[in-house]
């Protein structure tokens, strides 16, 4: 092309634009922590004191060793781990009486503002990486690349942007309103009623910048609909979800709670099973053989549970599902985990509060978790389930997410509530 005196200009300003320093990025150049003891997620074991170097946004070095140079954070009355993660948040919402009408009141840029004020939050409770699945107006795809070009701070997000259900399920978005504003949702919406439907609601999430598909498989606890357990797919639109989403290098993720929508997603190469309320040995048997994840958010069936017995906290159509769905999920829990199904950590923030998310180590203990399973579960389980080896392991060449608690996590899973050390991508967030 031709430089023109206009291109020129525009690409000066371009240039001086990259590289305004205060628009960059803040990296630190390369610092030390001192670990008194630093957990290796992979064996699952303690390694005792470490230094770790950290060079711009990775870890450089992990030593015995003490560094001759100046700068060293001091850690060493504390045990340092991999940046939590989880894989199941919702980042735009949080549950309230309220809840229900926001959707009459609240502008997209409402919800992205307070996105990112949950986003914070939970950064602040030692989460540097969470797995958004579905949202409103994409905003949890927008505020993933605000994070990411360094506008706003924030964990890092992996977003299925909006949900995909069929017509009157879980995630159709007119549910519950009345006839003017009902309309008829197609798949553009995420609302799919073929196997053609699917391909094109997958391509969509995938033009509007979705990192992975969420599908609704069965009736959901929220959801102002009858049934929070029905299968909501035939296996072949599931299969039409999942295989065009393997085309964009999508993984998929299935809200379930009864036993045969679970079967359905299973049998048709789901990722990962979210909330498996209901599922049974054979469920457990299907996801052993397929190598499918479970992610339980015991926490979001305690905080409904809870809730369900306060009049007017949800509407009288959710009331029944709450109670039911609520108190089952730790039992199952129990049972897939000694089972030896795979569990990748997950809360569903956003129904509990956003920042309590560490509280899901305590009731995963509680129902027979060992603590340090619990920590794999949260750090290398689902750097697996995301197909990202920078991170859940502390080692050289993985990205900076580092964080410290005082005491050892392994005797006191209750100490992942208070976490003192907080580093993403080489940015201290917390000391
Ligand atoms: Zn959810």
């Amino acid at each position: 092309m031709k430089m023109t005196k206009t291109t020129l200009a525009l690409a000066t300003i371009i240039a001086s634009i990259s590289i305004n320093p205060s628009l960059a990025k803040e990296v630190t150049d390369s610092s030390w922590l001192h670990c008194g003891n630093l957990i290796d997620t992979q064996a699952g074991d303690f390694l005792g004191e470490r230094f770790i170097k950290v060079t711009g946004n990775t870890i450089s070095e992990v030593t015995t060793n003490k560094p001759a140079s100046a700068s060293l954070i001091d850690l060493s009355d504390k045990t340092c781990l991999p940046g939590l993660m989880d894989m199941h948040v919702h980042l735009d919402g949080e549950m309230s009486p309220t809840a229900y009408v926001e959707g009459f009141t609240l502008n997209p840029a409402d919800l992205a503002y307070r996105a990112q004020e949950y986003g914070m939050r939970t950064l602040l409770a030692g989460f540097t990486t969470v797995r958004n699945p579905g949202d409103s107006y994409n905003v949890t795809i927008s505020l993933r690349n605000a994070i990411n070009q360094g506008w706003v701070d924030g964990p890092r997000i992996y977003s299925a942007g909006k949900s995909i259900a069929s017509t009157g399920g879980h995630a159709d978005p007119t549910n519950g309103v009345n006839a003017q504003l009902m309309g008829d949702p197609g798949p553009k919406e995420g609302v799919i009623n073929s196997v053609e439907d699917a391909k094109k609601a997958v391509r969509q999430r995938y033009k509007e910048g979705a990192d992975f598909i969420k599908v609704t498989a069965t009736g959901g606890v929220l959801s102002l609909a009858k049934s929070g357990q029905n299968p909501q797919f035939t296996v072949e639109e599931l299969k039409s979800v999942i295989d065009t989403a393997k085309d964009y290098g999508m993984h998929v993720a299935a809200h379930a709670h009864g036993k045969e929508g679970m079967l359905r997603a299973i049998e048709a190469g789901i990722t990962s099973i979210e909330h498996g309320t209901y599922m049974d040995k054979e469920v457990m048997r299907a996801m052993k053989k397929h190598g499918t994840y479970y992610v339980p958010t015991v926490i979001a069936g305690k905080f409904v549970a809870e809730k369900a017995e306060i009049d007017g906290f949800f509407p009288e159509i959710v009331r029944p599902k709450a109670r039911a769905v609520g108190p089952q999920i730790q039992n199952t829990f129990a049972e897939a985990y000694d089972y030896g199904v795979k569990i990748a950590f997950g809360t569903d923030s956003g129904v509990s509060a956003h920042g309590d998310n560490a509280k899901e180590f305590e009731y995963m203990v509680e129902a027979g978790m060992p603590p340090m399973a619990a920590i794999q579960s949260a750090t290398v389980t689902s750097a697996e389930l995301l197909d990202n080896d920078q991170l859940g392991v502390i080692a050289k060449g993985k990205l900076a997410d580092i964080i410290a608690v005082k005491g050892n996590p392994a005797e006191d899973i209750k100490l992942l509530q208070k976490v003192s050390f907080i580093m993403k991508d080489g940015k201290i967030y917390k000391q």
